[in-house]
């Protein structure tokens, strides 16, 4: 059994259908949620599953210089390790070397750094990365890239991009021929169409079992990224998945998917239910504020995550406030079923080529806002 991808409906630009793997189906628009270092941070892998979520993205830096890719492999693989048997999608390590890393120095073979942990000295490049995913056990291997800062003119941008081409086809090359896994090329070239139009022709011509749009979600705003996501799906091939990396707040992922992306990751569900926050259907809720304290309703009415169907406001309030772990627990649990389910939402709303209304009703929820009872 191989890696497919299937579009059973479309709706304007958006599709959907699902990505087939031997560890079982992801079906899109999908969501993964991130397990940075083997976990999604304060979920059980059965609870992540039960959100809806078909795959986990897993973080090829973080892995690397602790407990090692050897370590991992040693014991079995990333999914026997982290007690995770559906697909994992690991990023190249790229990103992340040159946001965390120190004492980094990029050349054509690669990136020299120190590790953030212990300054212990690496050299990261395509083929070792994907080396790493490989020992990892990854379904989907991300090819090894530099996402181009931002912002960036046009000469810089190119240099990085062509840059990001050579790597493409060495993280090819070292990739190989291995059934059932996949490898994605990732599309550069900042915010200039003919840059991407000719990152994605070198893709092409290479050859992958998915693109990614690389170099967006960066910082340059949700009005920037959308006038490149109005062009740079297109240019890639119309029946391999899109992944758009680093991507979002709810409201990006919407515009997105009606601009035909396919697939998504962002720490921001699990990050910010650790920090207080709730994303629902009426955008955002701080459960830190005090207008929550004698509140017994639920964070989100009609959800059916455990921290809505069971607690209060006034609980999650108070056990945030008090930095109690279930805190972390139940909104982390929540915002990944909220993000699931707008994922689903979406899904249903293409099959059914209600997409517009669907998005015309997403926003008019939002702007209703979290009401609050006392008004
Ligand atoms: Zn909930």
């Amino acid at each position: 059994m191989g890696f497919s991808f299937k579009i059973s409906a479309r709706d304007g630009r958006a599709r959907t259908g699902a990505i087939s793997t031997p560890r079982g189906d992801i079906r899109t628009p999908a969501f993964m949620p991130v397990g940075t270092a083997a976990t999604v941070k304060a979920m059980m892998p059965e609870s992540v599953r039960e959100t809806g979520a078909d795959i986990l993205l897993g973080n090829t830096y973080h892995l690397m210089l602790r407990p090692t890719s050897e370590r991992i492999a040693a014991l079995g693989g990333l999914h026997k390790f982290m007690n995770w048997d559906r697909p994992i999608l690991t990023d190249s390590g790229g990103f992340q070397v040159m946001s965390l890393a120190s004492l980094r120095k990029l050349t054509e073979e690669g990136v020299r750094f120190s590790s953030h942990i212990d300054g212990s000295r690496h050299l990261l490049t395509p083929e070792r990365s994907m080396e790493i995913q490989r020992l990892l056990g990854s379904d989907i291997v991300m090819s090894f890239d530099e996402c181009t800062p931002w912002p960036a003119d046009e000469k810089t941008a190119r240099a990085s991009m062509e840059l990001s081409m050579r790597w493409a086809k060495r993280s090819r090359d070292a990739f190989g021929d291995r059934p059932g896994h996949a490898l994605f090329g990732i599309q550069q070239g900042s915010v200039y169409p003919d840059q991407r139009a000719e990152s994605a022709e070198k893709l092409r011509a290479i050859g992958f079992d998915g693109y990614a749009i690389g170099g967006l979600a960066v910082g340059e705003g949700q009005e920037l990224m959308f006038q490149v996501l109005d062009y740079a799906p297109g240019q890639l091939p119309d029946d391999k998945p899109r992944y758009l990396m680093g991507v979002g707040k709810p409201d990006d992922i919407v515009g997105a998917v009606q601009r035909g992306v396919d697939m998504f990751d962002c720490v921001l569900p699990s990050r910010s239910g650790r920090t207080g926050q709730g994303w629902t259907a009426h955008g955002p809720v701080n459960l830190r504020n005090a207008r929550h304290r004698d509140d017994p309703r639920p964070l989100e009415e009609g959800c059916s995550c455990p921290a809505c169907r069971n607690y209060s406001r006034a609980y999650l309030h108070h056990v945030i406030k008090s930095d109690e772990i279930i805190g972390s627990m139940l909104l982390t649990w929540h915002n990944l079923t909220y993000y699931q389910r707008l994922m689903q939402g979406l899904r249903d709303a293409i099959a059914a080529g209600t997409l517009e209304q669907f998005v015309a009703r997403f926003h008019a929820e939002r702007e209703q806002g979290d009401i609050d009872p006392a008004n």
